[in-house]
């Protein structure tokens, strides 16, 4: 258990903050923590919807302090496990992890502390912890409570179901005084009502903050042909910023890493496929790094908690809303500006309708998939605020536009474009599905190679000299996105064939107008992030300390093989070197910096700010 306190604080929740700010160093609780913790620590159970960055790890570490006995922490991923129990350490609290990268002998060494009482949290797999002789072994400790980490995975209506934490509904019958805390950053109203049955909490209460990360600047555009140029480019004109650029598939991490690097980049490629000691090398890489840039399938992100992620690039759209907030929520968490930029096709689309279509499930559930599919591209291609989308999405009433994405800051007109859609869909219509994307363009505009008669003889054929083919292209897109023009993936040669029949019927009535967007791109430099919390800023005088602070600590990190964050974040080295503590009490009185670290590193750090002084 933790040092004695000097004066008994007098409410549960007077007692969690204080152990918020000796042993984690943060001033107040956010958002939704305190009603959290204050129902953990009345001995009951619940769930938390907090935004990624929202504090989640706090609402049940806490309690695992106050409460007599060992804290419970089931999480899905061992780097997840890694690094929050490294980041424990370093704050000085007992906490392990027992998962299958741990050696025998710390394994023994971790269960001495348990059945000694010495450990305050210990983070466990759901495969660990749904063994029996684990149960046998921990039903003979007293629990203080029993975290569910990413509780989304235990349902099939999220977008990471994982079977294995079905069995975690088992919990409340093995440990039924045992309150249990499910917490996730991603679910809507119908995977939280899953996750409350799944895992016996329908009586419990259930926290919901709100979806917002003011911090997060959305935008979206479509992909212009395949290559990915446009990716460099979004790369190279945002220099000496960290960030993550998501893929579809392995094969092009390395292609589009090698031409990120080409440009210049130190950028470094990761997915599943890889030898592990190489993931295990990159990620601590990427980690230990200011200004890396990842190219990574979705394998790579969950517990990948670098704080000064600056932008998230979907070079490949995601799979559905929850993915989207999911991954693009990684860039930000330390609440400083960041972007989120999504490049998608209506070939994307397709090829993720198809491969639901192709996936063994039940008939409802794949509805469901679909559906969220469909949402994920409307929210990409549609006119109004991104961020307000998302956040409806998840339940939110009453929001407000963000008025800094890309379409609140007007960067898109729409125009009628009713009548070259009629043009397009009858030629795809007598065309009869048997070619591409392309050859309809050169069709309408009569630049097909070598027609054959029965091409030319079409009415249609040459019926589009009134817009460019790039025009053409965009229109077509828009069909397709709309349901109104349907793809055939055919192996990587898609053909163009007519959609919705009443859809389309409506169009040629001139009951259904098409619209199309014209996009004017807004980049970085002169768009004016105004909600997230102003961008470090370092007087150009405390620059130096805060280089030589920044030295001090990528050698700690090394020496002790943890990220840098871990031990202090870039905020609280920047308030150091603009405050310039002369004393313990002085640097104390800093955000992030709590007992432990106060123990460990305060003689350090105060000799550096020292060495700086007059
Ligand atoms: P998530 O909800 O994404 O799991 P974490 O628990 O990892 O979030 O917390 C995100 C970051 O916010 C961490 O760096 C943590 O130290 C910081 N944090 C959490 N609670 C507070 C607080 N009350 N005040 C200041 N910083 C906090
Ligand atoms: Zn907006």
């Amino acid at each position: 258990m933790l040092a004695m306190l000097a004066e008994p604080p007098t409410s549960p929740i007077d007692q969690a903050r204080d152990i918020l700010r000796r042993t984690f160093g943060h001033a107040e609780f956010r958002g939704l923590q305190a009603p959290v913790i204050e129902e953990v620590l009345a001995g009951r159970s619940a769930m938390a919807v907090l935004p990624t960055g929202g504090g989640k790890s706090l609402c049940y570490q806490i309690p695992s302090l106050i409460r007599p006995g060992l804290g419970l922490v089931v999480s899905p991923l061992i780097a997840l496990m890694t690094d929050q129990v490294a980041a424990l350490v370093q704050s000085g609290v007992a906490a392990a992890r027992l998962d299958s990268n741990v050696d025998p002998t710390e394994k023994a060494e971790t269960w001495r502390r348990i059945e000694d009482g010495e450990l305050d949290i210990l983070y466990v797999s759901p495969e660990g912890l749904m063994q029996p002789w684990m149960q046998e072994r921990l039903s003979r400790t007293p629990l203080a409570l029993i975290a569910i980490d990413e509780a989304h995975c235990v349902s099939q209506w999220g977008h990471d179901f994982r079977p294995e934490y079905r069995m975690l509904g088992r919990l409340a019958d093995l440990f039924p005084t045992v309150p249990r805390l499910a917490v996730t950053a991603t679910a809507d109203a119908r995977t939280r009502d899953d996750i409350r049955a799944e895992l016996r909490l329908e009586a419990s209460k259930e926290f919901v903050a709100s979806f917002a990360r003011p911090e997060l600047v959305l935008s979206a555009e479509r992909k212009r042909g395949a290559g990915h140029k446009r990716v460099v480019e979004l790369v190279t004109a945002r220099p000496g910023r960290s960030g993550v650029v998501y893929v579809g598939s392995r094969d092009n991490t390395d292609k589009l890493a090698q031409a990120l690097r080409d440009a210049g980049v130190p950028a470094l490629a990761y997915h599943a496929g890889l030898d592990r000691q190489v993931r295990i090398d990159r990620l601590e890489q990427f980690l230990q790094a200011d200004e890396a840039v990842m190219v990574a399938t979705i394998a790579f992100g969950m517990g990948v908690d670098k704080p000064d992620v600056r932008f998230v690039i979907h070079a490949d759209p995601p799979g559905s809303i929850e993915a989207y907030w999911q991954e693009i929520g990684r860039a930000g968490r330390d609440g400083d500006t960041a972007e989120g930029i999504t490049l998608y096709g209506a070939a994307d689309m397709s090829w993720a309708l198809r491969r639901i279509g192709e996936r063994e499930m039940e008939e409802t559930v794949k509805r469901v998939q679909v559906g969220k599919v469909r949402q994920v591209y409307a929210m990409l291609d549609g006119t109004a605020c991104r961020a307000a989308a998302v956040r409806r999405y998840f339940g939110e009433d009453g929001v407000e536009a963000c008025g800094q994405c890309d379409l609140c800051t007007g960067a898109v007109e729409t125009s009628d474009a009713t009548q070259p859609s009629q043009k397009a869909l009858s030629a795809a219509h007598r065309l009869g599905g048997r070619y591409g994307r392309g050859r309809l363009v050169d069709h309408l505009l009569a630049k097909t190679k070598e027609p054959s008669d029965f091409e030319a003889s079409l009415s249609t054929w040459g019926i589009g000299q009134e817009l460019s083919a790039n025009a053409w292209r965009d229109l077509v897109e828009q069909l397709l996105f709309e349901g109104l023009l349907r793809e055939d993936p055919n192996d990587g040669r898609p053909l163009v064939g007519v959609g919705d029949a009443e859809a389309v019927k409506a169009v040629f009535r001139g009951e259904r107008r098409v619209l199309v967007q014209t996009r004017h791109e807004v980049e970085a430099k002169t768009r004016k992030p105004r909600k997230g919390r102003e961008a470090l800023a370092i007087a150009p005088s405390d620059q130096a300390l805060f280089d030589a602070l920044r030295a001090w600590r990528s050698g700690e990190a090394k020496s002790q093989h943890v990220p840098p964050y871990v031990i202090f974040h870039d905020r609280t080295l920047v308030e150091i070197a603009s405050a310039k503590p002369g004393s313990r009490a002085a640097l104390a009185r800093l955000g992030g910096v709590g007992e432990g670290k106060l123990a460990r590193y305060g003689e350090a750090v105060l000799q550096i700010v020292g060495g700086f002084a007059g």
